[in-house]
């Protein structure tokens, strides 16, 4: 698989018109690399999406977890008609309860919006929503749009465009950086790419659920996992720093220093950093509250370690770090899977002394 280089990248400051700021900048407009306008990215036969608005335009969305609630909350906060779907239907139940109504398949929520938004948890999530028999693409029709916000390899994005244009609708791959926090105060980042006739109309959308969007599509088809290429660089980072801060933890518990004043010494030089400063104190008292499932910061690894290995890459950190989630993810009864990311300082301390002194006495 080729890395897609972006020919193009522009940071739209993005924000809801509901929440006026001091200056507030004009709707995104997809930046023109040379040699190629924004349009090129669309397909030919398909006619543009119009700009979003609340009041005028009918928004689906896809995907009610943990990410997708908090989006689409937003969505209705600022006043936009609202059609959700989730494969669990009650964990709909907020968003109906504030006004969203509740389509009955994915396809039928993308038969009623302008614009579909999913939020699903990896490729074979993302692919049967979207490509499966009652998925968006079969509600697509020329006119609307499908923006996937899931965070996945650019095979599955470049196959979920494929779906979606092949009914005549827009696509725009939208992964985001920016965990449930982030997603609740709508200050996600968007790393898109695909039709950018679509980014530019969904900018006020955007701005409601983000802080800024970057367009990293090109030519052609809009250079589809371009975006998905970012994502992964980012949570390949990330993930390999919070395998980093656990095992710093892990370390100062076993030299008898206070993990709350490795956080603090941490704080004031060169790698304060604020990942460390939200999870660090949580992480010393044992307590993993999910807001980025470790279950998705592992599959991200892998995504990024099969993007690497196409790549003639190894990355030696971001595959040991892979390795610490897989055993955080595979520990008996301890449901880590689920558990906040950080939970992956429990792949890394030490087993308990009675534990191990058990563990022990059973190997002799
Ligand atoms: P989540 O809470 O685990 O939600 C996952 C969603 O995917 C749920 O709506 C789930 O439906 C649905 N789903 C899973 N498998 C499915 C299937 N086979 N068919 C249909 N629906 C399926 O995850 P999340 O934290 O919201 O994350 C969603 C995406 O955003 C992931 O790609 C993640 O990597 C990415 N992301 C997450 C964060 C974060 O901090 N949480 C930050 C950035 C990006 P059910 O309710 O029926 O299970």
């Amino acid at each position: 698989m080729a890395i897609t280089t972006p020919t193009t990248l522009a940071c739209l400051p993005a924000r809801s018109p509901s929440r006026p700021r001091a200056a507030r900048p004009p709707l995104p407009t997809p930046p023109a690399a040379a040699g190629t306008t924004p349009s090129s990215a669309s397909s030919p036969s398909s006619p543009s999406v119009p700009t979003l608005a609340p009041g005028k335009t009918t928004l689906g969305f896809v995907g009610i977890g943990i990410m997708g609630l908090a989006m689409a909350t937003n969505l209705l906060k600022a006043g936009y008609d609202v059609v959700v779907w989730n494969r669990s239907p009650e964990r709909c139940a907020p968003l109906v309860a504030a006004g969203a109504r509740l389509a009955a398949t994915a396809r039928e929520a993308a038969a009623e919006a302008d614009v579909t938004f999913g939020m699903l948890s990896d490729p074979r999530a993302a692919l049967a929503v979207a490509t499966g028999p009652d998925g968006v693409a079969a509600g697509m029709a020329p006119g609307k749009g499908y923006v996937d916000a899931s965070t996945v390899d650019a095979g599955t994005s470049r196959a979920v465009a494929a779906a979606v244009r092949a009914r005549g609708g827009l696509f725009l791959e939208a992964p985001v950086s920016g965990s449930k926090g982030p997603a609740e105060q709508g200050a996600l980042i968007f790393l898109a790419a695909g039709d950018a006739a679509l980014f530019a109309a969904c900018g006020p959308a955007l701005g409601v659920m983000g802080k800024a969007s970057f367009y990293l599509g090109g030519e052609g088809d809009g250079a589809v996992g371009a975006g998905a290429h970012m994502k992964l660089v980012v949570n390949a980072i990330m993930g390999s720093t919070m395998a980093a801060l656990a095992e710093g933890l892990a370390l100062a518990g076993a030299a008898g220093l206070s993990e709350a004043r490795v956080l603090e010494v941490a704080s004031l030089g060169a790698i304060a950093c604020p990942m460390f400063a939200l999870k660090g104190p949580a992480m010393v008292e044992r307590r993993y509250p999910p807001a980025f499932p470790l279950k998705h910061q592992q599959k991200d690894l892998r995504l990024a370690l099969e993007l690497a290995q196409a790549a003639g890459l190894e990355l030696g950190v971001a595959r040991a770090a892979h390795g610490a989630y897989a055993r955080a993810a595979a520990a008996d009864g301890k449901g880590l899977a689920d558990a906040d990311f950080s939970a992956v300082l429990e792949a890394v301390l030490p087993p308990p002394k009675a534990a191990a002194a058990a563990a022990s006495r059973g190997a002799a």
